[in-house]
């Protein structure tokens, strides 16, 4: 599913060319495909910059990661760049997404069983309009907001430990948020992003609650990327031959 979306997502949108955009998603892109590790046993990890002014990014099932440049324009550091590449990932380990088509049929069930319900009850038209909103209503504000609010503290809580353990600062989620925050007045209308991950209020208290004892992981594998990064290439295969 995630790989021909991502194909069809390619052919649409522009890819960037520019070097630096692209060196610079590939690298924290790199760092954190190795932090998830076996928590996405089967992906095969393809990172893609997309020339676009929206504030946006976001992860496929298969490890399909987009990012666009109006975004990477607003993260200063990496860590912040980290902060929503792991947001993202996380979404996609946890299999947020197959949840939330599960949840869109369940919804479409209930629509269509009470169509039938109606129809065989004899309910008068103006009857059945008063039924169909409330049943759109509610599976806007009832049923599908409380599950993906949910979604989003369990992306926030696992996608800190991603960007911790593929050292990168988990502070900076909290900053970035506070950014998304000041673009969204700024515009007056709210980015893209902003539109599937709401109440950025609770979320920062919540990062700025969650990032202190994420700190030693950060900064222990801040170390060993740092450190890995500085051998030449072939002592690194080396290396990582020798570990087994
Ligand atoms: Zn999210």
């Amino acid at each position: 599913m995630g790989l021909s979306a991502f194909s069809q997502i390619k052919e649409d949108e522009p890819i960037s060319t520019n070097k630096m955009a692209i060196d610079r998603v590939h690298r924290v892109g790199r760092r954190i495909a190795a932090s998830v590790g076996r928590e996405l046993p089967h992906a095969d990890w393809e990172f893609v910059v997309f020339e676009s002014e929206e504030l946006n990014a976001f992860a496929l099932p298969g490890g399909k990661v987009g990012v666009y440049t109006g975004l990477l324009n607003l993260v200063e550091s990496d860590d912040e760049l980290a902060a929503v590449m792991g947001h993202e990932i996380a979404h996609v380990s946890s299999r947020h997404s197959g949840e939330r088509v599960t949840q869109q049929m369940m919804v479409g069930a209930a629509a269509l069983g009470a169509e039938i319900y109606m129809e065989s009850e004899g309910v008068d038209s103006s009857s059945r309009m008063i039924t169909r909103t409330l049943l759109g209503a509610g599976s806007q504000l009832g049923l599908l907001l409380p599950f993906s609010r949910l979604h989003e503290t369990e992306a926030d809580i696992i996608g800190l430990r991603f960007a911790a353990g593929a050292g990168y600062d988990p502070r900076a989620a909290a900053t970035f948020w506070q950014k998304m925050k000041a673009a969204s007045s700024d515009e007056g209308r709210p980015p893209e992003f902003l539109s599937t991950h709401p109440s950025p209020d609770n979320r920062i208290a919540r990062l700025q609650e969650l990032a202190p004892e994420l700190m030693p992981v950060y900064r222990e594998a801040k170390a060993k990327f740092e450190s890995m990064e500085m051998q030449p290439v072939a002592d690194r295969e080396i290396g990582g031959a020798h570990q087994k």
